[in-house]
């Protein structure tokens, strides 16, 4: 018999002795009207029995019931995010959805449930203090095991399946944990929710082959957006060869940083590419701030797209200037509201400031869609302990702010907009022209 039926099998019972004092009633009426309220009663309860056996039977074969996590680990809830629970999820780009776990907390047994009372006055009186309050024994718990998760990813873009990432599968935690290590989480590519709606996620959990697990992790929405597309334009000094990588971590950066889909690509390839850009490597020569030139090279260079029939357009451009022997390391300057397009940005070599020159870019451009410039005052800490680098696959322990103040030197891998601005940049890139996920 399995034990996950008995309150159906304990309801049976009941209502079979119930049916059997309606019967000793029933014998003994003598008044036709009582005894036809009692025949009606009887006849109910034999048809809810009836259908109560129906319901323990079809208990019995589908076995018991899945638990969401196995019964030795400890589930502290899910998410699924793009970097900051607090962004509106874009359809399109990279997705973590993780299930936080841990082992079961150990249990501890006070004295008094083990000693009997002689031991416990023995004990007391031996040693000077009441070992009944005494909590002696932990019980030893093994850390949580898995080893195989996947999760099914159901909605517009039709469902598929993808493989956890478990680390070794063993979960030692005692508390919820931000870190990318103490969890078990799905990479979900952006190609894999390319479509805007509704998503359901199902995690299921395997050991030694079989399922030991099965959880919703809720079925969020996934909004449309529309893809950045950047003209990069090198000012006064040709760029230093050495600094090329330089220059494409900080869009893969900004890639991340912003509420596009994931992809990079030149202007004119892949479609479907979040960010695609064109690097002119002449330098053009111009003085800053006048930004006259540098609107007319976009404007041009739009033209020249149209006129041979290319698919894309720019609406933004970014000038690099390398900072040059003597001078001091400089920031950015970019133009800030909804229809700005010119941002220009300092490739500082003397002292290289390469690990935050994606924290730079992103700042400048971001400035192309905000009208207030920039957010924070004193300190520029996130306090978000579940910030995620989606492109390092790392939790990240010291998020900060991209548009506090002016340029603060933030590594980029830990820069992120705040959720306000993100939702304001998808709006204002819903308006544009480009080409997006919403058609
Ligand atoms: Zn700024």
């Amino acid at each position: 018999m399995s034990a996950h039926c008995q309150s159906i099998r304990d309801e049976i019972e009941t209502l079979e002795q119930s049916i059997e004092l309606l019967d000793i009633q029933i014998q003994n009426t003598v008044d036709p009207i009582q005894k036809s309220a009692l025949f009606r009663f009887r006849k109910q309860s034999l048809s809810l029995l009836q259908r109560k056996r129906g319901a323990l039977k079809a208990c019995e074969e589908s076995g018991p019931p899945l638990p969401q996590v196995p019964a030795d680990m400890s589930d502290f809830g899910s998410e699924v995010t793009q970097g900051i629970p607090g962004y509106e999820l874009v359809a399109g780009k990279d997705t973590l959805a993780r299930l936080f776990v841990g082992r079961r907390p150990p249990v501890v047994v006070m004295a008094s449930e083990l000693l009997d009372d002689a031991d416990s006055d023995y004990s007391s009186k031996a040693l000077g203090f009441d070992l009944n309050s005494l909590p002696i024994h932990s019980l030893p718990f093994n850390p949580a095991r898995i080893d195989y998760a996947e999760l099914e990813i159901s909605g517009p873009s039709g469902t598929t399946v993808i493989p956890g990432d478990i680390g070794d599968g063993v979960f030692s935690n005692d508390t919820k944990s931000f870190s990318e290590d103490d969890n078990i989480n799905f990479y979900i590519r952006g190609r894999e929710i390319s479509k805007p709606g509704r998503y359901r996620f199902t995690a299921r959990l395997y050991r030694n082959g079989t399922l030991v697990g099965e959880k919703s992790l809720g079925q969020p929405q996934f909004h449309p957006t529309k893809d950045l597309r950047i003209l990069v334009v090198v000012e006064i000094f040709p760029f230093p060869a050495e600094k090329w990588e330089i220059l494409f971590q900080a869009l893969e950066d900004l890639s991340r940083i912003f509420p596009i889909r994931s992809g990079l690509a030149p202007l004119d390839g892949d479609q479907e590419a979040g960010l695609r850009y064109r690097i002119e490597p002449i330098p053009i020569d111009f003085a800053w701030p006048d930004r006259t030139p540098v609107a007319q090279r976009l404007a041009e260079f739009n033209q020249e797209q149209s006129a041979a029939g290319r698919p894309d357009r720019a609406e933004h451009v970014l000038t690099i200037r390398t900072q040059q022997p003597g001078e001091m390391p400089l920031g950015g300057s970019a133009q800030s509201g909804p229809n700005g397009s010119i941002a220009g940005v300092t490739l500082n070599v003397d002292p290289p400031m390469d690990n935050s020159f994606g924290t730079l870019v992103s700042h400048e451009i971001a400035h192309n869609f905000l009208t207030v410039p920039h957010v924070g005052d004193e300190g520029v800490a996130l306090n978000e302990p579940a910030a995620f680098d989606l492109v390092a696959r790392k939790s990240v322990g010291n998020p900060r702010a991209l548009m506090y103040r002016i340029y603060n030197l933030t590594p980029s891998g830990t820069a992120f907009l705040v959720p306000d601005s993100w939702r304001t940049i998808r709006e204002r890139l819903l308006t544009r022209s480009s080409t997006g996920n919403d058609e």
